[in-house]
């Protein structure tokens, strides 16, 4: 089905791709690179989240989290995606006839797995897989200006355990075939191209066009 017709008939569920991996493993890098290309929408939930004004009351629930490492509350993190991507359609940044969600940071629990069966159908799952966690740290720590969670050793490691108990699980969440290992090691080309041979035969097969140059590495 045609992702014109997946968007009329059926539901009004978005057609989503899952960018997952560590903290500090690329996804923000890449997932930027791709939301470049026609009919790929990227979203951050970080951003989105960061982007909050900090004395309003979602606000000050949000960064009470962040600023610490912690999540921020599943039903809270849904509502506010949610709310952010309608604004996008209300304001034509986002057409979800015409564009995949690239989801980066979304799902972060198996709780936010469920909540999203009603708003996402999971064209599949990258998942930039990172055995090591030193290399990642240091560059957290290197990224730190600017971002108060990037800055305190002690915030990020917490962010590693919060990953590893909580998030990682998201994986067993869906079928083994829609789930991709991408190694992540390697220049910011090589790691995009992995990632588009991956995601070009489903964006095509879902009547998204990436054109020759847009899939040059
Ligand atoms: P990173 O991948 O390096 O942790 P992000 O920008 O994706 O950076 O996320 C920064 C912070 O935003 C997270 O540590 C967490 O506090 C919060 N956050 C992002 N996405 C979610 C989510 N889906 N659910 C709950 N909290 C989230």
């Amino acid at each position: 089905m045609k992702l014109q017709d997946a968007l009329t008939h059926s539901s009004t569920k978005f057609p989503a791709i899952l960018l997952f991996g560590m903290p500090g493993v690329g996804k923000g890098t890449q997932g930027t690179l791709l939301g470049t290309m026609r009919g790929v929408r990227h979203v951050s939930t970080g951003a989105i989240f960061r982007a909050l004004d900090r004395n309003s009351d979602e606000g000050r629930e949000v960064f009470s989290r962040i600023d610490h490492g912690k999540l921020v509350p599943d039903e809270s993190a849904i509502r506010i995606w949610r709310h952010w991507v309608d604004d996008q359609v209300a304001l034509s940044q986002y057409d979800p006839s015409r564009e995949v969600l690239l989801l980066d940071g979304l799902p972060r629990s198996r709780r936010q797995c469920e909540l999203l069966e009603e708003h996402i159908d999971v064209l599949c799952v990258i998942h930039l897989e990172c055995e090591q966690i030193d290399p990642l740290i240091a560059r957290l720590m290197q990224r730190g200006q600017g971002r108060a969670d990037d800055s305190d050793e002690g915030v990020i490691r917490r962010r590693f355990d919060i990953y590893r108990q909580t998030t990682h699980p998201v994986l067993a969440y869906y079928p083994t075939s829609v789930v991709f290992s991408i190694d992540p090691i390697g220049s910011v080309m090589q790691i995009k191209k992995r990632i588009m041979e991956v995601v070009i035969p489903i964006l095509n097969a879902r009547g998204v066009l990436i054109s020759e140059d847009e899939t040059a590495a």
